[in-house]
């Protein structure tokens, strides 16, 4: 494996190291990610639970979700929306987890199932921000 080559390695089940072309250790935080079986649901109860502020969606990058209750009243309003975390943000509390009533969070990248690696693109690209290309 050359050194332009990521690879990655769990400390903790939160990091993971990045070694870059310039021979430099990047250290980069996991990040929970929230799934399809959010799609269409969007109750926010993950929301409300978040210490920092970081689940957003369905529409807003920086909502956290006040536009599902407008969104709910039409018919179809939630269809193919879910809501996101930001992965820049999210400081790993596992808050969030326990709080889904359809199991659509999940406590890192690597947890991630493979039928469900869309959504991790998905949380990144939402928030403008780029998927490691581990997880593309
Ligand atoms: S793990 Fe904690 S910080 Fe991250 S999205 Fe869930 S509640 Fe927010
Ligand atoms: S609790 Fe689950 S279903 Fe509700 S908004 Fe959060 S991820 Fe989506």
């Amino acid at each position: 494996m050359g050194f332009s080559t990521y690879f990655s390695s769990r400390i903790d089940f939160l990091i993971r190291i990045k070694l870059t072309k310039f021979n430099q250790f990047k250290i980069l935080i996991m990040s929970y990610i929230i799934t399809s079986p959010c799609i269409g649901v969007c109750d926010t109860s993950c929301v409300d639970v978040c210490p920092v502020d970081c689940i957003h969606g369905p529409l807003k990058t920086d909502g956290s979700g006040s536009e599902v209750a407008e969104l709910k009243e039409k018919e179809d309003g939630l269809k193919g929306l879910q809501l996101f975390i930001d992965p820049e943000t999210c400081i790993v509390c596992g808050a969030c987890l326990p709080e889904c009533p359809v199991n659509a969070i999940y406590g890192s990248e690597d947890e991630v199932p493979e039928e469900e690696r869309a959504s991790i693109r998905k949380n990144y690209e939402f928030f403008g921000q780029t998927c490691p290309p581990e997880y593309m």
